[in-house]
């Protein structure tokens, strides 16, 4: 999200918020963009750094599809791979996962929550699990 601060041809001054510094020109060069005070849309960023916020910002809106960041981006499309990858199971995650192991159940990519006793233990007897950098979203069935 990048915030410039904008200015129509009467010379009211504005901000707005837009997805990307290219986005913004698109907007803009389409008419998109209407003055808050006079509906003009001939209107023009008026010189001013742009504000890129780390973290969703309190004071302008966002788009509820933008992850704010390229960490949460990255995050968000791994989360999105496990979560099409594997199966959640939850708490029954440690068990599960022993079961595959023992060869009692055949092995398919798992997640879920376990406590840090349970994965110390899954450790200790050569299971390899990993933690992952997200909650797990638990879904309904
Ligand atoms: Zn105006």
């Amino acid at each position: 999200m990048i915030r410039y601060a904008l200015r129509c041809d009467k010379g009211h001054d504005f901000d707005s918020w837009f997805r990307s510094a290219s986005g913004s020109d698109t907007l803009l060069a389409g008419g998109q963009v209407s003055c808050v005070v006079c509906g003009s849309t001939q209107i023009a960023k008026a010189p001013m750094a742009p504000a890129v916020p780390v973290r969703a910002a309190a004071d302008g809106p966002q788009p509820l599809d933008a992850p704010a960041s390229a960490a949460e981006r990255r995050l968000a499309a791994l989360r999105a791979h496990v979560e099409r990858t594997s199966d959640y199971v939850g708490d029954a995650f440690a068990a599960e996962a022993r079961d595959m192991h023992d060869g009692v159940k055949p092995e398919r990519p798992i997640h879920g929550e376990a406590r840090l006793e349970e994965a110390r233990k899954l450790l200790e007897d050569g299971i390899p699990v990993a933690p992952l950098p997200f909650g797990a979203r638990r879904k309904m069935h």
